[in-house]
This record gives structure tokens, C-alpha cells and sequence, in this order.
């Protein structure tokens, strides 16, 4: 029977931790009951440096509780980095993962469609919300252009899904060689490979406590997101400056005219030409440098280039 450990990252959660914990063992020991996973399944609760007592109640219910287990991180790491020390700490002792966010706002009813779909040989499920109906207007639209950019870009996502999703434990070995620090986990998850699947579920309110990602971390997650992936907006600007070279042989040939025609005062036709072909060199010759520095980017994030799944 395959043991599962639910990965929780949790940052200043003592209003839903309780709550958290009671709903958690409740799956956990229904699904040990249904004999789809291991007795000896876990919660992992991976305290990324809370200020409150998210920590004391976490070694408390480790002492009544067989099913908690925790992970203190020294300090606050956030988000993303917190859930990579507990699914990395996770994988050695476990052959399955989920995570998920501390305050269910993502439906544990559905941990159960996932094992299914593992048991049935999805290496990776993702939870996606069918829709948004509990978020304010502004996180909804925000998020939804946000997941649009992402593509845009040209990175794998999966629309709509957060951090809600299982792994398997080769999934996990598979994520730990991505040496990058400047980790976004549903940009890189996508590209290990292996069979993926998905279950659909509606987002529920967060149980208590308030957002732990304010706008101005959404933002700073958002530009990460895109500047971890992507090399686009470079070679964005390399083509604004083969259009501005392009404008400024349009100019040459107006201002030129215009000077045959003796309308123009003195000096005019060689500034011209001068500001709109030295800006778009200029504009050109960053975008020029800049892809070569994307590639050294690429580099040294040392990815893994390919990852094996069978050898027969
Ligand atoms: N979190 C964390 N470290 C941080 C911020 C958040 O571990 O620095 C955790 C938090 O406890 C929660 C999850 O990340 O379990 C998602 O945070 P939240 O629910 O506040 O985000 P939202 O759902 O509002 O996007
Ligand atoms: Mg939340």
C-alpha cells in the first residue's frame, strides 16, 4: 500500500491550524479506512518561521496525534520555498505527496479523486478550480490576467491550479534537480514530464486568519513568475529596436524630402536622423545583449535536460 504525506506550508496559521488539523486526519484516516494508502500516512505541517503559535500547536498535536509531523523551518522563506523543504524532506519517507494551503480553501474531498488518479499511473495531479465565485473581484481578474501573461510568455502553466496537487515520490526526486533559487513551482512542475492528470473542484473562502499574500507580494510573485520562465521580454525589446530602425529609414526618406523642399529650419533634418537611428541601435543593442545574458540565465539555473521515466 502506497504511504501518503500531505505537505502543508504554514506562515502565522494559528487561527485554521487547529481546524486544519482536525479536517486533515479526517481524510487521512478515511482513506486509510477505504484502504487506499498506507497506514503509517502523515501530515508534514512545515512552519515557515510564524511570529505566532503556529509552531507550539504544531508540536502539541504531534504528541495526541499519530498522523502530525512537522518541520520548523529558521526563518521565513516563503511561500514556495517552504512547500520544496517539506515535499523534499517528504520524498525520502513516503512513495506519494499532496500539498496543500493551510487554510483549505482548496476542497480536501478531492485528495481521494487524486490517489485514484495516481493509483491509476498519474505521477503528477493537479487540483483546479472550476471557479472563482469566493474571491473578490479584484484577486479574481488580477490572478486570471496574470495566468493569461504567464502564457503569453510562452511558460507552462496549468490554468487555475495553485500549489494544490499531488506528486509522486519520482516526481518529487525529479523536482530536487532543479538547482534554481528563484523557485516558482507551477512553472516548473509542468516541465518534469511523466503523466499528469487533473481534478476539478470549487474554491472554497479561507477558513479564518486573513491572506497571507498581499497585493504587493502578488505582484512580486507575478514578476518572478515571469522573469524565472521566460526570456520574451528581451527579445521584445531586440524587435523594438529593428522597429524603430525601421521608422527611423521612413524618417530619412520624409526629412529628406522635407529638406529638398527648403522648408525646414537648419539642423532639423540631421537631428532627426540622428535621435530616431542612434535610439533604435541603442534599443537593439540592449534586446542584443540582453538575449545573450538570458542564455547565460538558462544556464546557470542547471536544469535538468531530460529526466528518465523507463529503461527496458
Ligand atoms: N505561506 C507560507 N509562507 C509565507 C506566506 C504564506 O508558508 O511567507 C503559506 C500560508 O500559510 C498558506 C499558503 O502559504 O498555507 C498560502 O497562503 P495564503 O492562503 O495566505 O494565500 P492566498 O490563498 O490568499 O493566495
Ligand atoms: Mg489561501
Amino acid at each position: 500500500m502506497n504511504k501518503l504525506i500531505i505537505v502543508v506550508p504554514c506562515y502565522n496559521e494559528e487561527e485554521v491550524l487547529p481546524d486544519t488539523i482536525r479536517l486533515l486526519s479526517g481524510t487521512l484516516s478515511d482513506l486509510i479506512i477505504k484502504k487506499k494508502i498506507a497506514e503509517d500516512s502523515k501530515l508534514l505541517f512545515v512552519d515557515d518561521g510564524s511570529k505566532d503559535r503556529t509552531w507550539d500547536l504544531i508540536e502539541e498535536n504531534a504528541k495526541l496525534s499519530n498522523y502530525v509531523t512537522g518541520l520548523k523551518l529558521a526563518g521565513n522563506v516563503g511561500h514556495q520555498n517552504a512547500l520544496l523543504a517539506g515535499l523534499t524532506v517528504a520524498k525520502d519517507k513516503c512513495d506519494v505527496t499532496v500539498s496543500i494551503d493551510a487554510d483549505l480553501q482548496d476542497d480536501i474531498d478531492v485528495i481521494e479523486e487524486m490517489i485514484d488518479k495516481y493509483s491509476e499511473g498519474c505521477d503528477i495531479v493537479y487540483g483546479v478550480r472550476n471557479d472563482r465565485k469566493t474571491d473578490t473581484f479584484f484577486k479574481r481578474n488580477t490572478a486570471q490576467a496574470f495566468y493569461k501573461i504567464m502564457k503569453l510568455m510562452g511558460a507552462k502553466s496549468v490554468y487555475n491550479h495553485a500549489d494544490f496537487r499531488l506528486m509522486s515520490k519520482r516526481a518529487v526526486e525529479g523536482l530536487s534537480m532543479y538547482k534554481e533559487r528563484n523557485l516558482f513551482l507551477r512553472g516548473i512542475v509542468p516541465t518534469i514530464g511523466y503523466k499528469t492528470g487533473c481534478v476539478y473542484y470549487e474554491r472554497k473562502e479561507r477558513m479564518a486568519g486573513e491572506s497571507k499574500y498581499p497585493l504587493k507580494k502578488m505582484l512580486a510573485f507575478a514578476f518572478d513568475g515571469i522573469t524565472s520562465f521566460s526570456v520574451k521580454p528581451m527579445t521584445f525589446i531586440m524587435s523594438l529596436g529593428i522597429i524603430m530602425i525601421c521608422f527611423a529609414t521612413c524618417m530619412a526618406i520624409y526629412s529628406l524630402v522635407r529638406f529638398n523642399q527648403g522648408e525646414v529650419i537648419k539642423g532639423w533634418t540631421s537631428l532627426w536622423l540622428a535621435m530616431w537611428f542612434i535610439g533604435g541601435i541603442i534599443t537593439f543593442s540592449v534586446g542584443l545583449v540582453g538575449e545573450y545574458i538570458g542564455k547565460i540565465y538558462m544556464e546557470v539555473k542547471e536544469r535538468p535536460r531530460y529526466i528518465i521515466e523507463k529503461e527496458i
